[in-house]
């Protein structure tokens, strides 16, 4: 919690910090709360091939419409269930989630379409996290090829053998693997020799200001490379303008995401901005 140190190597609390660490138990509650009464929704984010324009696969971004707050951005409250442990139980209700809702469209008549749920490397290191996933694969009788895991680095990732192992049966299984904010906090170099990955995901940070900084340009040129060097399929995100689009295309990029084709939707709203544009 809020330590800060003082003189003489003492702790001591301000009042700010015991404010904000009530905010954080009081969340904490909440999340729970929320669990319980089924309070988070998913949103989707079509994925598009930068090339021919088709939606090759949604990414799903967790909600949560608090009864009293109103929305709280993942943002703010991630960072609190990852610090508690909540993080392994909503990780466990998105990947449960998602699975349904794509058996559900499938079973409506559509084209199955891959879905990309986002962990965090703290789940990943549940020891039984890949026996998590194949139970929620029987139970919702999901095809594991069409369910992709993007794993962020918010902290250092431990026991590293062990993660490998679980990123290897998953991907056994046939689940897709893709690196989130590639560039940015942990994600590094060393990843992409060490995980059997599938996807780079470029941090939006730098395709934000492709356009206006040419250093930043110069970095999504190289990160493109570095990827397809790696045999992956490379993601931007946040593409906002069709002259990013143009530079990604140009610089053969595999995919992008972002407002420019379509904000995160609810389930209901997606069968007409994805399922209309792609028949
Ligand atoms: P992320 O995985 O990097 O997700 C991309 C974020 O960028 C999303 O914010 C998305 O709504 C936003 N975005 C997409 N396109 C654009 C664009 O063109 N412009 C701008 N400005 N933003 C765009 P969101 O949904 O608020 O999520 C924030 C972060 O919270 C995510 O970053 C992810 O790290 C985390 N998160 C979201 N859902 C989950 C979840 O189910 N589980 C876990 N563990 N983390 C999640
Ligand atoms: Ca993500
Ligand atoms: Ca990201
Ligand atoms: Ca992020």
């Amino acid at each position: 919690y809020c330590k800060v140190s003082g003189r003489n190597n003492k702790l001591f609390y301000t009042p700010d910090m015991n404010d904000i660490y009530n905010d954080v138990l009081l969340l904490e509650g909440d999340i729970r709360k929320a669990l319980y009464h089924d309070e988070f929704e998913l949103f989707y984010q079509p994925q598009i091939n930068v090339e021919n324009g088709e939606v090759i696969g949604l990414e799903a971004l967790i909600r949560w419409n608090h009864p009293k707050k109103g929305n709280i951005p993942p943002s703010k409250f991630i960072p609190v269930a990852e610090e508690s442990g909540l993080i392994n139980q909503i990780g466990k209700w998105v990947i449960n989630e998602a699975c349904m809702q794509h058996v559900e469209w499938v079973n409506q008549g559509h084209d199955p379409i891959r879905i990309a749920v986002n962990i965090s490397a703290i789940e990943l290191q549940q020891f039984d996290f890949a026996d998590q996933v194949t139970r929620i694969i029987e139970e919702t009788k999901m095809d594991p090829t069409y369910l992709e895991i993007e794993i962020t680095e918010n902290s250092v990732m431990q026991n590293t053998e062990d993660c490998i192992r679980t990123m290897n049966t998953l991907r056994d299984m046939g689940v897709s693997l893709s690196i989130d904010d590639f560039g940015t906090g942990y994600s590094s170099f060393g990843y992409l020799r060490k995980f059997p990955i599938n996807y780079l995901k470029i941090d939006q940070s730098f395709i934000r200001n492709a356009l206006s900084e040419p250093s930043d340009a110069e970095i999504v040129k190289a990160m493109i490379q570095l990827g397809h060097t790696f045999g992956l399929k490379v993601v931007a995100e946040g593409v906002e303008e069709q002259n990013i689009l143009a530079l990604l295309r140009e610089q053969k990029c595999d995919y992008y995401q972002g407002y420019f084709f379509s904000k995160p939707v609810p389930a209901c709203d997606l069968e007409s901005v994805v399922y209309g544009k792609m028949s």
